[in-house]
């Protein structure tokens, strides 16, 4: 359909937002006249999520649903929604209401009338954060922009991407993604709309602190090998200590003043031990990627799908 926009939602136990999250997208788009497609994606969810978004596939044909065989993350889900839409361009939101459905009509406008190939909705305020994420995201971004030089503070998974650059998205073969990074690195005509953060309509969050964790070490891998780099500089670093020690002990034992005790000794051990033993940590834990990438698997596994069937299931293919 000419100019169809499609939305995909990632959904991993909202229950109590589906409904809601349908019915604001619908007013919003219907009422700026813009055709879309709303794809559902349930992430495994362990709730009623799935029976949901059937409903509102049952009530509405431009409403589809994809469900995951389990829990495979909200990377997955997104690509899985990519790859099924069949919109013009494409936009990915969350689906607790905090992404406000009206920043879409700014967002498509951009694409629409001004021609632009992705844009990105940056979060004006971070809404009622706690301080002690905010202080672990100001971090988190700090560090992948001093180590990838890509800026990312206050991004969002939140945008709008063009059919071509979707295209783009679909070809990249990696297993672990990192959206917001991968879109960027794509290049193309970025703008930036920004928008309020709102409170989650219902539920709660399903990143816990541990799975953030999980998630910055996971993208700051995936789109830097920066860390590698710091133990070959640990390792210059010491080579140096080690040749201003080395001389500094060989002329003190020639001139008869050798050093004494162990304390230097167990001092070093412990010192290099420790490095050691983190630098072979970094280099492992980028092994583990290499052979999750080599294993080759699907990024996730479908269950079920709903909706759209008028055109058959040619779009819905398992990557
Ligand atoms: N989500 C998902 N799979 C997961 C975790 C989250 O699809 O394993 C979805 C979730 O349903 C929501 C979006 O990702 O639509 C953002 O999640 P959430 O609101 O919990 O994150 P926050 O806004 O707190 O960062
Ligand atoms: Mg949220």
């Amino acid at each position: 359909m000419e100019g169809m926009m499609s939305v995909v939602i990632p959904a991993y136990n909202e229950q109590d937002n589906v409904a809601a999250l349908a019915e604001r997208v619908r007013s919003a788009l219907d009422g700026a006249q813009i055709p879309f497609e709303l794809i559902f994606v349930d992430d495994g969810s362990a709730d009623k999520t799935w029976e949901k978004i059937s409903e509102e596939a049952k009530k509405d044909s431009r409403i589809r649903g994809l469900r995951f065989s389990r829990n495979f993350g909200k990377e997955s889900a997104i690509f899985a929604g990519l790859r099924a839409a069949k919109g013009e361009c494409c936009t990915v939101m969350d689906a607790d209401l905090q992404h406000p459905p009206e920043t879409l009509v700014r967002m498509y406008s951009l694409w629409k009338d001004k021609g632009f190939h992705v844009v990105e909705a940056k979060k004006r305020s971070r809404g009622t954060e706690k301080w002690t994420y905010r202080l672990f995201a100001n971090m988190f971004y700090g560090l992948l922009k001093a180590m990838s030089g890509q800026d990312l503070r206050n991004g969002s998974d939140f945008r709008l991407l063009d059919r071509k650059v979707v295209n783009e998205l679909n070809k990249m073969p990696e297993r672990q993604t990192f959206f917001r990074a991968m879109s960027g690195w794509l290049g193309f005509e970025t703008a930036v709309v920004e928008f309020d953060v709102a409170e989650r309509h219902a539920g709660k969050t399903k990143f816990s602190p541990r799975r953030l964790i999980k998630y910055a070490l996971s993208s700051i891998a995936s789109f830097t090998a920066v860390p590698m780099q710091f133990v070959t500089g640990v390792g210059i670093a010491f080579f140096v200590f080690a040749i201003v020690l080395g001389l500094q002990t060989l002329i003190r034992k020639l001139t008869g003043h050798s050093a004494e005790g162990f304390t230097t000794v167990i001092l070093l051990l412990l010192l290099i031990g420790s490095i050691l033993m983190i630098s072979l940590g970094i280099i492992g834990y980028y092994i583990a990627r290499i052979y999750e990438e080599i294993k080759a698997r699907p990024r996730y596994v479908l269950a079920d799908e709903i909706g759209g069937q008028e055109d058959g299931h040619e779009a819905v293919e398992n990557s």
